[in-house]
């Protein structure tokens, strides 16, 4: 059997190698190594993918999220909703701008920020919510969008985790994830479902003067060559790694589909279990599942992920920290505000995903999962 790995890039390349690697020599030979034709093109190719007006790449998804903000011109002190339960890189741009970071609690059974929990945060200061569409599945956008209306907000899509990922609202309008909002943000890390060789990001707006304003702050606050408006960054998708995204964006609808077939099995070895919880899906959202994320309800999580070790099975805790009590970000609120988050903390277990698993890997992996659980 094949090495399990929690994401297999090396075998994903090899599939398109000769596409890929004929893409990167040409950047090479061009020497257009920047804002490059492959750069441009990317943008277009996923501006029609996502069905968006505008895509703005940049250098890596936190530089997204941290530019987004940016953009909506928000001043020190006012107040960001998002979630208590996500990656740091949401909360840590909001602090970055001097911002306030407002931690809600997330749903419990698709792991995404609680729209009612948000509701009770707002207050006068607030001017926007991130809602971070976790591990591959839409948050409530259709309640979201309603709050954000209700309260003249702003909503900034965290999409690093559900490229690809499509919302139903009830009178029947589809969405791609990441193009719902004022603004959306993605990350290309290798390990995304979109990944490229390297860091990479991209923005989305509908808005035309917010995609004016967006490339401006990219490239250091800089509209005309030279004459500097605003104070902005420095923060750009290489040709080399547009290169490689536009040989890979061609199969997303394929990985998505890989990794769906993927979380069919486990969810069929593991549904119905007294002691686990398959991931939920949620039937306003498709699910690309950038993870699958297990809930264990024996309090025996931690010796899971050991015996999954010893079996050279790779296992994640996504995430073992509230980010309310991380030191950097910490958040004096009641502990019974949070209970999903606390309780998700101690029970959750991501198993391998990704494009290449197959059969045999797959087999092993659930069968070594119930192993224990019905030890
Ligand atoms: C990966 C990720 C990011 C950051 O992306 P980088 O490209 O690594 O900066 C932000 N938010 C979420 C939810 C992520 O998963």
């Amino acid at each position: 059997m094949k090495k399990i790995q929690m994401v297999d890039l090396q075998s994903q390349y090899f599939k398109i190698k000769n596409e890929v690697d004929n893409a990167v020599l040409n950047v090479m030979e061009s020497a257009q190594f920047v804002n490059g034709p492959e750069v441009k093109l990317f943008q277009k190719e996923l501006e029609d993918y996502l069905d968006v007006k505008h895509m703005i790449p940049c250098a890596n998804g936190t530089d997204a999220l941290q530019i987004a903000l940016m953009a909506l011109g928000l001043q020190e002190g006012d107040e960001v909703i998002t979630a208590d339960f996500t990656f740091a890189a949401t909360v840590e741009v909001i602090h970055l701008l001097k911002l306030k970071a407002v931690l809600v609690d997330v749903d419990y059974d698709t792991f995404t920020i609680d729209p009612e929990k948000i509701r009770q945060a707002i207050t006068p200061k607030t001017k926007a919510i991130i809602p971070v569409h976790l591990f591959g599945q839409c948050t409530n956008m259709e309640e979201i969008l309603k709050i954000a209306k209700e309260h003249n907000l702003y909503v900034v899509e965290d999409n690093a985790q559900a490229i690809g990922a499509e919302f139903t609202f009830s009178d029947g309008t589809v969405k791609k994830a990441g193009t719902m909002g004022t603004i959306g943000t993605t990350s290309f890390f290798p390990s995304k479902n979109l990944g490229c060789y390297g860091d990479g990001g991209a923005i989305f707006t509908n808005d035309d003067e917010l995609d004016y304003k967006i490339r401006g702050i990219v490239n250091h606050g800089m509209y005309k060559r030279y004459y500097h408006d605003e104070v902005g960054v420095n923060s750009r998708l290489d040709s080399i790694q547009a290169a490689v995204l536009r040989r890979k964006l061609p199969f997303l609808n394929q990985y998505n589909d890989a990794r769906r077939k993927a979380a069919d099995y486990y969810d069929s070895a593991f549904s119905g279990h007294p002691n686990m919880l398959i991931p939920k899906r949620y039937a306003q959202s498709t699910h690309v599942f950038h993870q699958y994320t297990l809930r264990i309800l024996n309090g025996k999580r931690n010796e899971l992920q050991e015996f999954l070790t010893s079996k050279e099975i790779p296992a994640m805790i996504y995430y073992p920290v509230a980010l309310r009590k991380q030191k950097a970000y910490f958040q004096d609120s009641k502990d019974a505000d949070f209970i999903n988050t606390d309780k998700l903390l101690d029970e959750v277990i991501s198993l391998p995903m990704h494009t290449e698993l197959d059969a045999e890997q797959l087999k092993y992996i659930t069968e070594s999962v119930l192993e224990f659980m019905n030890k």
